[in-house]
């Protein structure tokens, strides 16, 4: 059962007055985003806070809600093989509307002073309640099962995170790893599996590990792909690879994984012109 509830404007600036304390600002640029949701509806349950601007429907910060927590139960079961339990990772949602931006970010706690998560989409009611919002509920539930500081690292959370991405942006992802194969100048794997952040506008990287994400699951499963990245920060990715699938390297890893996106692009080619 969720617990839920409307509440007006004075009333919202005061419960959000709150949150800003118990989430511990730090930057000037949080403190922007809590107060431009200072007028708007607000929802919550044992996992999610939900505030939505005021240019919504009523009802949106519920839907969003009801989002969050369908998304958050199925990304669970997906990965980890069991939802969470209720009010851990709790995460506080803020959204803004706006019809020609797609943009979602996810500040997990880093800092044992934090209590909740953050989310921040500036997006269409479409995507807010879509594949924006899935992408950062991923980020969450990876984050809370993993968390500070011992993240998972960026390529596996934005390799799991975009596989809940609309099309336009898997088929943007196809153009750059088709281009990379038909023309040999092929990304390293390694810088990408080392990089402690993927810039948003590096579709590159998202790229790389997406499509690793992919080849990995055709060789063993989520599971063995979970402690493959948890264990490779701490071993070294050449000693994690030989310990969990049938590499040597990162050096063959990088061949196999050329290899396997050629045939693939061979393959989709072939179809489109049959
Ligand atoms: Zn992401």
């Amino acid at each position: 059962m969720f617990l839920t509830r409307r509440v007006d404007h004075a009333h919202l600036r005061a419960v959000i007055t709150h949150l800003a304390f118990i989430v511990t600002l730090h930057t000037s640029t949080f403190v922007a985003c809590i107060s431009a949701a200072s007028a708007g509806t607000l929802e919550s349950s044992n996992n999610f806070i939900v505030l939505v601007a005021d240019d919504a429907e009523p009802d949106f910060a519920q839907q969003v809600l009801d989002r969050a927590e369908e998304y958050r139960q199925n990304i669970a079961v997906e990965w980890l093989g069991d939802a969470l339990p209720p009010s851990v990772g709790r995460t506080i949602v803020n959204v803004k509307l706006a019809a020609e931006t797609d943009k979602g970010l996810t500040w997990a706690i880093d800092d044992p002073r934090r209590t909740h998560h953050a989310v921040y989409l500036t997006t269409s009611s479409e995507n807010a309640l879509g594949t924006t919002l899935q992408h950062e509920i991923a980020h969450v539930v990876l984050a809370t099962q993993y968390p500070h500081p011992n993240r998972l690292p960026p390529w596996l959370e934005e390799g799991i995170a975009s596989r809940y991405d609309d099309d336009e942006s898997q088929v943007t992802r196809d153009q750059i790893l088709s281009w990379a194969s038909r023309s040999g100048n092929w990304p390293d794997l390694l810088r990408v599996l080392e990089s402690s952040t993927i810039s948003t506008n590096d579709q590159l990287s998202y790229a790389v590990a997406s499509s690793l994400v992919d080849y990995l699951l055709t060789q063993r499963e989520k599971k063995r792909l979970l402690s493959f990245a948890a264990s490779g920060r701490r071993t070294g990715w050449d000693r994690a690879v030989q310990q969990n699938y049938e590499f040597t390297s990162v050096v063959q890893l990088q061949s196999a994984w050329q290899a396997w996106v050629t045939e693939q692009h061979a393959l989709a080619l072939a179809q489109r012109i049959r």
